[in-house]
C-alpha cells in the first residue's frame, strides 16, 4: 500500500470530484494522503477532507508563493495546529523563482513567513512541510537560524542538489520525490535519490500538478503515486512492493500524529 504524502485536492482540478478520486486511490492500492494546506483561507476546506475521510490527514501552512493572502502568526498556526486530524505544518519555506523584477533583498516577508512557520513548528512539535525553488542557501540557512536543531519535516518535491540534500539529512530532514523523478531529463535527481538513505525517502505527487510518466502533462492524482515509487525503487534496485512499504513507515514515523489518531479511533 502506498501514501501520497503531498497533494492539492482542495485545488480545482480535483475537489469536484474526491469521490473519484478516492475511487482511483483504492483501485491503485493508495491507501492514505497527505492534503496540504496552502492559504489560510483555504485550511477549512483542506482540514474538511481530513475530518471526513479516515485516510486523509491535512497540514497548516501559507505558500511562499501566495501574495494578497492573510499573513499567518505563530498563534494562528499553532491553534489551528491544535485541531484532530491536523499532522504537519506548512507548506512553507522560500521560492525565488518567480521574483517578478524584485531582487532576493526584497523577498524579506518571505523569510519572515517562513521563520514564522518554523517558530509554530517547534511551539506545536510538528514536522514542517518545506517547499524550496531557486532559494536552497536562504530556505537552509533560515531553517538553521529559526530551527536551532529542535525542527523536523520533509523537503517535499525536491529537486536540488547532492549538497543540498545532504544538508537537508544533516538537519534531520526527510527528503520528498515526485512525478519528476520520472521525468527522462532528470537523470540528475535520480543521482541524487540514490544517495538519499531508503529511511529517509518519501514519496508524493503534489497533484493535481506534475503529474509521472505515462500522464506527464495531464491532471495528477494520488493514484499516480505508485508510478513514483516505481521509479524511486528502480533507482535503489529494490522491488517496488519494498519500497512502497519502507516509505509508508517513513510517512508514518515522520507524521506521528496519524498514527495517534489511527490510536485513538481505536481505543
Ligand atoms: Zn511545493
Ligand atoms: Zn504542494
Amino acid at each position: 500500500m502506498y501514501v501520497d504524502s503531498h497533494c492539492h485536492l482542495t485545488f480545482d482540478e480535483l475537489h469536484g470530484r474526491i469521490d473519484a478520486v478516492r475511487a482511483d486511490m483504492a483501485a491503485a492500492g493508495v491507501d492514505r494522503a497527505l492534503c496540504i494546506c496552502t492559504t489560510l483561507e483555504e485550511f477549512d476546506k483542506v482540514h474538511e477532507l481530513a475530518q471526513h475521510h479516515d485516510n486523509f490527514w491535512c497540514t497548516v501552512g501559507v505558500h511562499p508563493d501566495n501574495e494578497g493572502v492573510t499573513e499567518p502568526d505563530v498563534a494562528t498556526l499553532t491553534t489551528l495546529a491544535a485541531r484532530p486530524r491536523v499532522v504537519g505544518i506548512g507548506e512553507t519555506g522560500l521560492d525565488y523563482y518567480r521574483l517578478n523584477g524584485r531582487s532576493v533583498a526584497e523577498m524579506a516577508w518571505q523569510r519572515e513567513r517562513f521563520a514564522v512557520h518554523i517558530r509554530a513548528a517547534r511551539a506545536t512539535g510538528l514536522p514542517l512541510v518545506v517547499h524550496t525553488r531557486s532559494a536552497s542557501a536562504d530556505t537552509l540557512a533560515v531553517l538553521r537560524d529559526e530551527g536551532q536543531g529542535q525542527v523536523r519535516g520533509v523537503f517535499h518535491c525536491f529537486t536540488e542538489t547532492r549538497e543540498v540534500a545532504l544538508a537537508a539529512l544533516e538537519m534531520g530532514f526527510y527528503i520528498s520525490f515526485s512525478g519528476i523523478l520520472t521525468f527522462k531529463n532528470a537523470q540528475d535527481l535520480r543521482d541524487v535519490a540514490a544517495e538519499v538513505p531508503l529511511d529517509r525517502c518519501l514519496i508524493e505527487t503534489d497533484s493535481p500538478y506534475l503529474a509521472p510518466v505515462p500522464y506527464r502533462g495531464k491532471t495528477n492524482s494520488p493514484a499516480y503515486v505508485p508510478h513514483v515509487a516505481a521509479a524511486l525503487a528502480a533507482v535503489k534496485g529494490l522491488p517496488v512492493e519494498t519500497l512502497a512499504q519502507v516509505t509508508s513507515r517513513n510517512f508514518e514515523a515522520l507524521f506521528s500524529g496519524v498514527l495517534a489518531t489511527a490510536t485513538r479511533e481505536r481505543e
